[in-house]
C-alpha cells in the first residue's frame, strides 16, 4: 500500500513550484524573457570564480577517494575547523569543529536541529511570514509546527501573540533572519527582547528552549547594514546555515548546523545529529563540497544585484502605491495586495505576464512575495508590466 500521508501531500503541493512550472510553460509560448518570472528563490548570479577555481584545482591535484569518498558521518574534521574559526572570527564565537555539523542545505540543517532537541509531540514556534517548507520541515519530525501571527507593521516579532503561544509544550524556536518572504532583518532589540521572553520561560518550564536560527540569507543585505548573530544574544541556539544563496549553490546541497558551545552536552548534541543521518537519509553531504566551500568560508557571490533589484522594486512598487515595508536584505520583497484576496489578485496578475507568489501559504494573507533573483534588465521592464497591471485592474485605487 502506498503511504497515505506522503500521498495526500500531492493535493498539497508547493505554489510556488506550482506558479514557476507555469512560468515556464508560458515562456514557451511567448519567450521566457517576456515572463516576469518572480516566483522561485533560485539564485541568479554566479558562484565565484575563485571558486570554480579552486575546485579545478583540486579536482585535478587532490586523491580522488579524498574527494570523492564518503565523509565521516559528522562531517570532514578539517572543513569543520575552517568553518568554526570563521563564525568565531566573524561573530565573536568560540566554536570548534566538534560543535558543527555538515548538512545538505538549510533543509538538512533544520531536519537534523529540529529532530535533535524535540520529541514527537512537542511544539516548534515559528513566526509569520514563514517559508512555507517549514511545514513538512517540522511536522515529518513528529513534532509540530504553531506559527505566530506576523506583526505587519515592521515584520519584526509579533510578541503579544508570541507570549501568549511559548507554552511549557513548546520545545524549540525558529526563527529566520534576514527574513523570506519579508527581507526584513530581526533588529537586535528584537533579538535581545526574544532571548530573554525564552531565557525566563526556559527557567518557569524547566526544561530548555532551544532557538533553531535559520541563516541562508545571513550576508544578503542591503545598505551597509550588518547582520546581529542570534547566537551572540542566547546561548542555547542551533545555527542553521547554507551556501546556497551566499555562495550561488542551492544545488551542491551544502550547510551546516552550528551548536552553541555553551549548550550543554554541545558537542553530544553533533553526534546525536550523526545518529540521526542514519534515519533522514540526509547523511554524508558531498565531500568536494565540504572541502570547498569551508576554504571560501568569509567569501560570497557578488551580491550586489539583489540590491540593484531591490530598489527597482520599491521605489516602484510604492509609487504605485502599494503599501511595503523596505526589505534589509535577501532577495525578496512583500508589499500587501491591493485586494484583500491576495489569490484574486495573484491570478489577475498572470495576465500581464507576472508571476507574484500569494503570501497565504507564508502565513500572512493579503500579501505577496516577489523573489527577484532574476536580471536586472527584467527587472526594468517589468515595472511597465506592473504599471499596466495596476492601472487596468485597480483602477480606483
Ligand atoms: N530556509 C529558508 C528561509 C529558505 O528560503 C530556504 C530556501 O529557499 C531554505 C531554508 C532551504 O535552503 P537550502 O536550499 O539550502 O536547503
Amino acid at each position: 500500500m502506498l503511504a497515505k500521508k506522503y500521498k495526500d501531500m500531492l493535493s498539497q503541493k508547493s505554489v510556488i513550484r506550482e506558479l514557476s512550472e507555469f512560468a515556464t510553460a508560458r515562456g514557451k509560448e511567448i519567450g521566457y524573457e517576456n515572463v516576469f518570472d518572480y516566483s522561485l528563490g533560485n539564485p541568479s548570479i554566479p558562484v565565484p570564480q575563485e571558486f570554480t577555481d579552486y575546485l579545478i584545482k583540486i579536482l585535478g591535484e587532490e586523491n580522488p577517494i579524498k574527494l570523492h569518498g564518503y565523509s565521516p558521518s559528522l562531517g570532514i574534521p578539517e572543513a569543520k575547523e575552517k568553518l568554526a574559526k570563521s563564525l568565531n572570527r566573524r561573530f565573536n564565537m568560540n566554536y570548534t569543529g566538534n560543535h558543527i555539523f555538515m548538512t545538505t542545505g538549510a533543509a538538512g540543517a533544520i531536519a537534523h536541529a529540529v529532530r535533535c532537541v524535540t520529541e514527537p509531540g512537542d511544539e516548534v514556534l515559528a513566526f509569520a511570514p514563514f517559508f512555507p517548507e517549514y511545514i513538512p520541515y517540522i511536522n515529518h519530525t513528529g513534532a509540530t509546527l504553531k506559527t505566530v501571527p506576523a506583526n505587519t507593521v515592521d515584520f519584526q516579532i509579533n510578541f503579544d501573540e508570541f507570549e501568549k503561544m511559548l507554552t511549557d509544550k513548546v520545545a524549540a524556536v525558529l526563527i529566520n533572519t534576514p527574513n523570506n518572504p519579508s527581507g526584513v532583518l530581526y533588529s537586535e532589540e528584537t533579538l535581545r527582547k526574544l532571548a530573554k521572553i525564552l531565557e525566563e520561560k526556559s527557567e518557569e518550564y524547566g526544561h530548555i528552549i532551544y532557538l533553531i536560527s535559520d541563516e541562508p540569507y545571513r550576508e544578503i543585505l542591503f545598505d551597509g547594514i550588518t547582520s546581529p548573530y542570534p547566537a551572540n544574544f542566547y546561548k542555547y541556539t542551533l545555527t542553521c546555515y547554507s551556501f546556497s544563496k551566499s555562495l550561488s549553490l542551492p544545488g551542491e546541497r551544502i550547510g551546516y548546523v552550528a551548536v552553541h558551545p555553551e549548550c550543554p552536552e554541545s558537542e553530544t548534541m553533533v553526534v546525536m545529529m550523526g545518529q540521526i543521518s542514519r534515519g533522514t537519509g540526509h547523511n554524508c553531504p558531498a565531500s568536494l563540497f565540504q572541502l570547498a566551500v569551508a576554504e571560501f568560508a568569509d567569501l560570497t557571490a557578488d551580491l550586489s544585484v539583489y540590491e540593484t533589484n531591490m530598489n527597482i522594486l520599491y521605489d516602484a512598487l510604492t509609487e504605485l502605491g502599494f503599501t511595503c515595508v523596505r526589505p534589509n536584505g535577501t532577495f525578496y520583497i512583500f508589499p500587501k495586495a491591493l485586494e484583500e484576496d491576495s489569490v484574486a489578485f495573484c491570478k489577475k496578475a498572470l495576465k500581464y505576464d507576472l508571476i507574484l507568489v500569494p503570501a497565504d501559504s507564508f502565513g500572512c494573507p493579503g500579501y505577496f512575495r516577489m523573489a527577484y533573483c532574476i536580471d536586472t534588465e527584467k527587472v526594468e521592464r517589468s515595472v511597465e508590466a506592473l504599471k499596466k497591471f495596476v492601472e487596468t485592474e485597480y483602477p480606483n485605487r
